[in-house]
């Protein structure tokens, strides 16, 4: 069977655009507010001839704290029982914040590959604020911009790289 790759973390990080992205079309709703999407979406991925599929596990995303943290549990479950690696993205202009600590701690209680990403990087030149996300305990991010197309070649080298 193909891997499966599944993309987690927070509301509004840029799940779906990146899905998108790697999927090479616009199949994942990308909302500019919280908004109620399907539990999971998949697509076809390839990357240097290496087929895989691909899951965005946006869900709902609703705007209360403690709603998003049962979600983010579901999606890690998600992660952890179906995929073979896992991106987990966080938000380079945001920062690093309490819910992504929990989502990788739950992460990293499973054997799974995770890749940490860090999304929104929009320039060539990376911001120091990417070194907080170092605390996660996930070793290097991956700095992309989803939204502008860079990183991802590097990004996609790493995942099939865990095939
Ligand atoms: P999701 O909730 O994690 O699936 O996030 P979405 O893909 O729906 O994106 C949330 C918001 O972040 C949207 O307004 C996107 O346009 C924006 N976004 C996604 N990727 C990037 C990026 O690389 N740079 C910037 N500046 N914005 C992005
Ligand atoms: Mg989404």
């Amino acid at each position: 069977a193909r891997p499966i790759v599944t993309i987690v973390g927070r509301p509004n990080v840029g799940k779906s655009t990146l899905f998108n992205r790697i999927a090479g079309r616009r199949i994942s709703i990308v909302e500019d507010k919280p908004g109620v999407t399907r539990d999971r979406i998949y697509a076809e991925g390839e990357w240097l001839n290496n087929y895989f599929t691909l899951i965005d596990t946006g869900g709902i995303e609703p705007e209360s704290e403690d709603i998003i943290l049962s979600q983010m549990r579901r999606q890690a479950e998600v992660a952890i029982e179906t995929g073979d690696v896992i991106m987990f993205v966080v938000d380079g202009l945001e920062g690093l914040t309490s819910t992504d600590k929990e989502i990788s701690q739950m992460l990293r209680k499973s054997r799974k590959k995770v890749i940490l990403v860090c999304n929104k990087i929009d320039t060539p030149k990376t911001p120091d604020t990417i070194y907080e996300f170092y605390e996660l305990g996930l070793g290097t991010p991956m700095v992309i911009s989803a939204g502008q197309g860079l990183g991802l070649g590097d990004l996609l080298d790493e995942v099939i790289k865990n095939f």
